[in-house]
């Protein structure tokens, strides 16, 4: 089952918190501008792509593992965007991973603490507009990817559980060029109940 149905035509995602609900994390103004155009771009432009494409009854993860070019690089930011902003609630101080998940990451990284540090450090050397990511592989196993553009860990058979976006428009408005800045925030808006249904 594909994380987003659709009718020949994707929706944007449904999301279970408000514009300004992130804040200070994630501003409005960033949330508007990153939600409501980068990512409704990403969806008109799927759309537009989709009649003869061959890819007009896949669902977002085929499309993602089995096309190029111009629709993978929006099939891949709609998955890749609605993961993304899926993933959080509002900001909560000393918010942790509990139970499976919690688990899992002190198996594959020796702690949080620990994977938190490795996280943030392959989301702030990633060269360039890409992603970060925290997946499972087919047995299970933790594992932290970079990503570069569009694309996300389905195109190497990983299960994505977490993302980190470190395109410029996920963080300029609010941190200016502060990468590192804005990835250590982040931590305090994700919703590890939604990671570990992924899980
Ligand atoms: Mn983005």
């Amino acid at each position: 089952m594909s994380i987003i149905q659709h009718d020949g035509k994707f929706l944007m995602p449904q999301l279970a918190y408000g514009a300004n609900e992130l804040s200070p994390v994630i501003s409005g103004e960033t949330f508007e501008y990153h939600y409501g155009k980068h990512l409704q771009a990403y969806v008109n432009n799927l759309n537009a792509a989709l009649p003869g494409s061959g890819f007009e009854n896949s669902t977002l993860e085929d499309i993602v593992k089995k096309s190029d070019g111009g629709i993978f690089n929006n099939a891949g930011q709609v998955l890749n965007h609605t993961l993304y902003f899926q993933q959080f609630k509002a900001p909560s101080e000393g918010n942790a991973p509990t139970g499976k998940i919690a688990a899992a990451i002190d198996n594959a990284f020796g702690s949080f603490d620990k994977f938190k540090a490795e996280f943030e450090a392959k989301g702030v050397s990633l060269f360039g507009s890409g992603w970060v990511w925290l997946s499972a592989d087919a047995n299970g196993k933790l594992v932290i990817t970079q990503n570069k553009n569009a694309d996300n860990p389905v195109t190497a058979n990983l299960r994505p559980l977490l993302t980190f976006d470190v395109w410029e428009h996920a963080y300029y408005i609010d941190y200016r060029n502060a990468r590192a800045a804005h990835l250590k925030a982040l931590w305090s808006i994700i919703d590890w109940k939604v990671i570990e249904e992924r899980f």
